[in-house]
């Protein structure tokens, strides 16, 4: 991911001479638009595929932040996000996308229709802050917004540190209703002791794991087998990210996967968009 952020720096930001400048570029305009506003959210909706049922169900989606950065145009979160995490500013962003989020989660709320969950992404940082869960309990209280509209993403990366705020934050949304997700499943080097220790209902597979499976790679669909199995096995949720093809959709439901994300059923959407797609999929 690294090598590809500088790549796309080196096509179409040449006027920065290194990548520090770049960096430091890319700081500046973070906390511009911190302020000034600048972010915008898509919902990529989310999919239960369980048999049983008569095809895919929309049941939710993920918040995506895109930005387009004052003086360097649209940045993908690839690239900026690893940037605000090296300066601590990814806790002012993720309390940013969380405002926003509750935001559309409030109003769909209120105008009677049913509400779908919505997944944040929330970084590892934010998890070491030990008013985190109330905080952001006070936020949806504030709202009039039920913890149970709202779930949160987090890698294996904020649980390795074995650190206590990580966890309480954790009991305590985990208490309130809110779902946590292990994302990137796989990719962590973390041992799998956390599984068993902390209230954790989903788990997402890695992109990387689910680009090998419906093909001809039996090494690669073992090990998603194994993901699965023991995911069952645990109690938690699965969710297959970044599926885009048919042949991956189909084994991953032979296999009994709960849950899909990726092309194949939806790109990321306007929140607009998302929620009329939603709200028509329970009114038939
Ligand atoms: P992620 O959490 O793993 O999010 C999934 C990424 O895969 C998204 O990229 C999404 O647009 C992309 N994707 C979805 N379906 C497919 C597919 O079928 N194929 C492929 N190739 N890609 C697919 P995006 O939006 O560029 O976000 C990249 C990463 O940036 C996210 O990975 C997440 O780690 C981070 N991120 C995005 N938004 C936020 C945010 O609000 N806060 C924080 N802390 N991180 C964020
Ligand atoms: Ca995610
Ligand atoms: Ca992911
Ligand atoms: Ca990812």
């Amino acid at each position: 991911a690294k090598e590809l952020g500088r790549n796309r720096f080196a096509t179409f930001h040449p006027e920065f001479q290194d990548k520090s400048s770049h960096q430091s570029a890319v700081i500046q305009a973070l906390r511009h638009s911190l302020r000034n506003g600048g972010f915008r959210l898509k919902l990529q909706p989310k999919f239960d595929i369980r048999s049983g049922q008569s095809g895919p169900r929309m049941i939710g989606a993920e918040a995506l932040l895109r930005w387009n950065a004052p003086g360097l145009g649209e940045t993908p979160p690839d690239v900026f996000i690893p940037i605000a995490e090296s300066t601590g500013l990814v806790r002012e962003l993720d309390a940013h996308v969380t405002k926003m989020l509750v935001g559309l989660l409030a109003g769909w709320n209120s105008d009677g229709g049913p509400c779908p969950t919505v997944a944040v992404n929330i970084s590892a940082q934010s998890f070491q802050d030990t008013r985190f869960a109330e905080r952001l309990l006070e936020l949806l209280a504030q709202n009039a917004v039920p913890p149970t509209a709202l779930s949160i993403e987090i890698t294996e990366t904020t649980l390795m540190k074995r650190s206590s705020s990580a966890s309480d934050n954790i009991r305590s949304l985990r208490a309130a209703g809110i779902t946590i997700a292990i994302d990137d499943f796989g990719t962590g080097y973390s041992s799998l002791s956390y599984l068993q220790r902390l209230p954790l209902a989903e788990l997402k597979i890695d992109r990387s794991f689910i680009a090998r499976i419906g093909g001809r790679d039996r090494d690669g669909e073992v090990i998603v087998t194994a993901i699965l199995l023991m995911a069952q096995a645990l109690g938690l949720r699965t969710v297959a990210e970044g599926v885009e093809t048919d042949a991956q959709f189909e084994w991953l439901r032979s296999e009994g996967c709960d849950m899909v994300q990726g092309y194949f059923l939806s790109p990321p959407l306007e929140p607009q968009e998302f929620i009329r797609l939603y709200r028509e999929g329970r009114a038939r």
